[in-house]
């Protein structure tokens, strides 16, 4: 063996040593990609280097030289691909882990949807009226004036039409301004005894705090004979009574409307006082409820019922002002924003 020989081997050797000494550090994938990059990279690799050094080697020596370079390159490759085998492996039960379910954690709440107020305070009027022998009737939100106001009595003059009040549509049509159509519409189409309430949207050319252009209203009607005000009274008592609580007191006050007569405005015991005496009642100790009276005659009449022998009392309400009071909303407009805040406020 001579001294070239000899020193390609004596480097060879070396090289072997200082690559398992490397190698046993390696702890990760990106420890793996340098050792690799710098003992078998293609441009500047060590192993790539010696073998571009042969043709420097002398012609005797080159066959040894080569084998020397070859086993370090055997040696360089099979331990990188057993380092790949481990990384391989411990990357995939990372993987594994990250994946798995970790029973302890605490559980993601779903967002749990809610009815809107307006919504909750309808179906429980159209419940407690379905107790009391009611069916649901609904008419159209664009009425004609005969519908609207003729029918019900309204003389041509009468405030009501202004058009300060009313949305009028440019084809002659309006947007009924409550929902006592839905009650001519129901007698002009059934004979009695009749017992609807009907539920709806209303508009008015009103807007501010406490008034919206689109708002909610219930009314009720029943035609029978011999219905007097005292069914009247008994029936509004036993509403209001399941609507707020027991123990509510109801009071009548003389009013007007066009198509009812007598009328009254109805009075329940403050909810917020109990009827003590409080600044949501200014100190009466009463809330204005509702109105309400017997048919008009003339109403009657109008709708081909025999006022002779049928009678029938009316009654209406705004439900956004229940909502309102029921659910502590201040502002109307808060009920028509389409804010989740709210719906997930007044929840449950
Ligand atoms: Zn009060």
């Amino acid at each position: 063996m001579d001294q070239a020989e000899t020193a390609g081997l004596a480097e060879a050797g070396a090289l072997a040593g200082r690559f398992e000494e490397e190698s046993s550090r390696v702890a990760d994938r990106a420890a793996w990609e340098d050792l690799r990059l710098r003992w078998v990279g293609r441009k500047q690799g060590i192993v790539r280097t010696l073998l571009a050094r042969t043709g420097e080697v002398p012609a005797a020596d080159r066959r040894a030289w080569g084998q020397a370079v070859n086993t370090l390159k055997e040696r360089v490759e099979g331990r990188l691909a057993e380092l790949d085998a481990v990384l391989t492996e411990r990357e995939r039960e990372a993987v594994k882990r990250s994946a798995a379910v970790d029973v302890t954690l605490p559980g993601r709440r779903p967002l749990v949807g809610s009815l809107h107020p307006i919504t909750r305070v309808n179906r429980e009027m159209e419940r407690i009226f379905a107790e009391l022998g009611y069916s649901v009737a609904e008419g159209p939100e664009v009425e004609t004036d005969y519908h609207n106001f003729e029918a019900l009595n309204f003389p041509q003059d009468h405030p009501a039409r202004d058009t300060q009040d009313t949305l009028f549509l440019k084809s002659g049509f309006l947007l009924r301004t409550h929902t006592s159509p839905v009650q001519i519409r129901t007698m002009l189409a059934r004979k009695p005894p009749i017992r609807v309430i009907c539920p709806g949207r209303v508009f008015r050319n009103d807007n501010d705090l406490r008034h919206s252009p689109m708002f909610h209203q219930v009314e009720g009607l029943a035609v029978a004979e011999g219905l007097t005000v005292g069914h009247l009274k008994g029936t509004l008592l036993a509403f209001l009574r399941r609507l707020f609580a027991p123990d509510v007191e109801i009071r009548l006050r003389p009013s007007f409307f066009p198509f009812t007569e007598p009328s009254a405005e109805v009075d329940v015991t403050c909810q917020s006082c109990k009827g003590q005496g409080c600044a949501v009642c200014s100190g009466t100790g009463w809330m204005e409820i509702l109105g309400c009276g017997m048919v008009d005659p003339r109403v009657l009449d109008e709708c081909g019922i025999d006022p002779d022998r049928y009678s029938g009392y009316a009654f209406g309400m705004g439900v956004d002002r229940v909502a309102m009071n029921r659910y502590g909303i201040a502002n109307i407009r808060l009920l028509f924003d389409n804010d989740e805040r709210l719906l997930r406020q007044v929840h449950g």
